[in-house]
């Protein structure tokens, strides 16, 4: 009979991703919460001794595929590993993160092993030893309270990004680590043959603590650099809504939204962007939500937590050197 909770990580470049931690650390209440075991499986490349990493997260026993095969994320390589090992560890509930990754991975494992997943989640609970799932719908308007068919085992969930915490239990604890080598199908359609990465430095937008996003009050390619120094003094990725992007002033991977990436950092500040529906839906988790804008209707401030009714133009270089002062 399967039990025990099973998480999925995320290793890139030698190491964990973020999200791998607070995927763990939320295995280790769900599995606290049923009482039974945890394990983490970690696919990739050189990942050598930095498995035995998640013990500090609550996790005391790791599977670890390690090639050089796996360096990169391909459904094809990812799939049919990961289902070999989950066959044989038999767990009732298998958390992986929602990453752009995980998103792939999460609907294809699912169909694999012929159960059920809930995607993107932003909560989960035990209630009478049932596993139950929280995820957003129609574009984040409202949330669904998700729980499996009985015969659907494992139950998969991924988790969204930078909204479960990720909690440290023992400083000093290391994980066991077990190396496991399942077949690797070598008649793979597609393969890494070049990975091309943005500009050093970038932080990430799906697992950023804060974010700057411009949007089509901006007026022009060339002011997002105001929106870069802010971003640069506070740590934070810099955003774009559609219309920005569809200007060509942006990148489509700075694009936030429904048919962007969705975040949830602590701190949004949105910069000349009206909030229509389809940006919320990428943005709307975000911890404390910030609107700049000069239109005191702007359906953003009905969703932010400070508005400020004000050319952007005006505020930001006053707001950058404000921020400036502050740091020195
Ligand atoms: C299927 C579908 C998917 C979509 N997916 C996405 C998505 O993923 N992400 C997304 O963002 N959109 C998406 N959209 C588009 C979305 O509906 C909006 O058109 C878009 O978000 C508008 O971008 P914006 O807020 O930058 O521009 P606008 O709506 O034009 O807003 C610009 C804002 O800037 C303010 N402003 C102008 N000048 C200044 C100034 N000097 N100082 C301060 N404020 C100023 C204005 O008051 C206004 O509120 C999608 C639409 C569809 C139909």
């Amino acid at each position: 009979m399967a039990s025990g909770v099973c998480v999925i990580t995320e290793f890139q470049d030698g190491d964990f991703r973020k999200v791998s931690y607070e995927v763990a650390s939320e295995g280790k209440r769900v599995a606290d919460a049923l009482g039974c075991d945890l394990c983490a499986v970690v696919l990739g490349s050189g990942v050598g001794d930095k498995a035995s990493v998640l013990g500090k997260y609550g996790v005391p026993k790791v599977l670890v595929a390690d090639d050089e095969q796996l360096a990169n994320y391909t459904a094809e390589a990812y799939v049919p590993v990961i289902s070999e090992i989950l066959r044989e560890v038999d767990p009732e509930v298998v958390l992986l993160p929602a990453s752009l990754n995980g998103k792939d991975l999460g609907a294809r494992l699912a169909a694999h092993l012929e159960t059920g997943l809930a995607m993107d989640c932003t909560e989960f609970k035990v209630e009478d030893g049932v596993f139950k799932a929280k995820r957003p719908l129609f574009a984040g308007k409202c949330f669904g309270w998700y729980e499996w068919d009985s015969s659907a085992r494992p139950q998969v969930a991924s988790c969204r990004p930078n909204v479960f915490e990720k909690t440290v239990v023992d400083e000093g604890a290391t994980a066991e680590v077990s190396q496991v080598s399942p077949a690797i199908p070598s008649d793979r359609k597609v393969q890494v043959v070049k990975v091309e990465r943005e500009e050093s430095g970038k932080i990430e937008l799906t697992e950023a603590e804060i974010i700057v996003s411009g949007g089509r009050g901006m007026k022009g390619p060339e002011n997002f650099k105001m929106l870069e120094e802010l971003a640069q003094l506070l740590g934070a990725a810099v955003g774009a809504s559609r219309a920005a992007v569809d200007a060509g002033w942006r990148p489509h991977a700075d694009q936030v939204g429904q048919t962007g990436k969705v975040v949830t950092p602590n701190l949004y500040i949105a910069v000349g962007i009206s909030g229509a529906i389809q940006h919320l839906a990428g943005m709307g988790s975000s911890k404390y939500i910030v609107a700049v804008n000069k239109d005191p209707d702007a359906p953003i401030f009905s969703k932010a937590d400070y508005g400020i009714v004000e050319d952007l133009f005006k505020f930001i270089p006053v707001f950058t050197e404000e921020v400036r002062k502050a740091k020195s």
